[in-house]
This record gives structure tokens, C-alpha cells and sequence, in this order.
């Protein structure tokens, strides 16, 4: 594909994914059309980087769907000033997208491989304010904390309380999915106090989180 095709193919689904869909906010609409989404597939991938789905990233994860992350990212309503914390980077397309709306994203992945090529494809887009790691993001980032909003991008178990309470900012929002393996529920959580305020949203399928309190690690082959 030539840029002029990419920048059709971007526009394309925009339009018939997400705003066809009902997510209106200009500036997450904004920060998709800034972000090439065709970078973030590799070579034999790339036919996909606009289809309606996941796509697979390797070691068994995957890129969520444009609408999931049009949709999470208007949930979250994000500020100029946010600190973010992102759990489990991915291909990073999540991460860019974060990255423009926000102040500052700290994002943690479980798989090191990811990691690494998700920082080469932030850094080639000149994208400055993300901050990485790799680890158990379950333990969150607590010499950062706390976090104006918590982004989870892979299937809990069950609500990650202790995570949400202890960097979580009062008044803060997360999203995350939560439910069982073959299907979870995307809630928007407000903490309030020591409160967690759940909304349900719609519900989702995404990879397992696996970490402290989430998932068990199936093997540690995939690392
Ligand atoms: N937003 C990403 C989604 C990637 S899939 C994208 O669109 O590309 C979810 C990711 O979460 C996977 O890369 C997986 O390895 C990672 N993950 C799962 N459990 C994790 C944990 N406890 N900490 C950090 N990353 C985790």
C-alpha cells in the first residue's frame, strides 16, 4: 500500500468503525487519524492493520479492534495533564494513541519482545511522554502512582481492587475488562475514597491478564 491508500484506508475506518458506531469525541477521533495504525502490524500482517478485528501480534497476543480502542480511550476522558498508567503495551498502538490526549503514559508488558518493538515504533513516530516497562503490571508503577486513569488492556479475572486503591487517584477512572476467559464485561470504575464505583460499557473479549491477582502464567515459554 502507498500513503495516500493508508491515509484512505485510516479514513475508511474511522468513519464505518467508529463514528458509524457512535463515538463522537473530536479529539480521540483526532488522535486516531494522527496515528498510522498500518505501523504497528508487520510485514505480513499489514493487510489486516484496518480490518473490523484483533489481530495477531505474536506470543499469542493480540492488537485490539479500532472500535475497542476508540472506545476505551473516549471512556477513560483523558486531559491534557493526565498521568496514565497502561497495563500490557501490546503492539503499543493503544500506547500512541494515549500518548496524544494525555501528559504522561507509564505502560507495562508482560512480554519483553513486545515491549521492545512497541518503544522502536513510539520512538519512530517522535512520540515523547511514554514511559515503559516490563514486568507484572498488576503491581502497577507505585513509585508513579498515583494515576489520574488506569487503562487495562487484557481480561481480569475479577476487579484488580488492591491496584485500583492503592494508584488510583481519588476521583480517577479505569477501564478494564473483567470476567471469565471466553468472554468479559468492559467496565469504567470511579474510585471514590476507598470506594470503586463500576459501570458496565459493553461486553468484550480480550487476551488473558496474567499476573499477581489476575491470571496464573500458563508457562514461561512465552516470554
Ligand atoms: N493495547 C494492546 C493490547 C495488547 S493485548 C494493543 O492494542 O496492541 C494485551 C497485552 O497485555 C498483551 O501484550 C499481554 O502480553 C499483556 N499482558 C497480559 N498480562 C499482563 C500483565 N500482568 N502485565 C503487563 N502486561 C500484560
Amino acid at each position: 500500500m502507498n500513503e495516500v491508500k493508508e491515509h484512505d484506508s485510516l479514513e475508511q475506518m474511522i468513519r464505518q468503525q467508529v463514528i458509524e458506531r457512535g463515538i463522537a469525541d473530536p479529539a480521540v477521533l483526532d488522535a486516531m487519524r494522527s496515528v498510522p495504525r498500518e505501523r504497528f502490524f508487520s510485514g505480513d500482517q499489514r493487510d489486516s492493520a484496518f480490518a473490523d478485528k484483533a489481530s495477531p501480534i505474536g506470543h499469542g497476543q493480540t492488537i485490539s479492534q479500532p472500535y475497542m480502542v476508540a472506545l476505551m480511550t473516549q471512556r477513560l476522558d483523558l486531559a491534557r495533564g493526565h498521568r496514565v498508567l497502561e497495563i500490557g503495551t501490546g503492539s503499543g498502538y493503544q500506547t500512541a494513541i494515549l500518548a496524544r490526549l494525555s501528559g504522561e503514559v507509564y505502560t507495562v508488558e508482560r512480554v519483553k519482545p513486545l515491549l521492545d518493538e512497541a518503544w522502536e515504533r513510539l520512538m519512530d513516530l517522535g512520540i515523547r511522554n511514554v514511559h515503559f516497562r516490563h514486568g507484572d503490571g498488576m503491581l502497577g508503577w507505585p513509585d508513579q502512582a498515583p494515576f489520574d486513569r488506569i487503562l487495562i488492556t487484557a481480561g481480569a479475572p475479577r476487579v484488580p481492587e488492591k491496584l485500583l486503591r492503592d494508584q488510583l487517584r481519588d476521583g480517577g477512572v479505569a477501564v478494564v475488562p473483567v470476567g471469565p476467559d471466553d468472554g468479559q464485561m468492559l467496565l469504567r470504575i470511579v474510585r471514590r475514597g476507598r470506594k470503586l464505583e463500576p459501570r458496565d460499557v459493553v461486553p468484550c473479549r480480550f487476551v488473558k491478564l496474567i499476573g499477581q491477582g489476575a491470571w496464573d502464567d500458563p508457562s514461561a515459554d512465552d516470554r
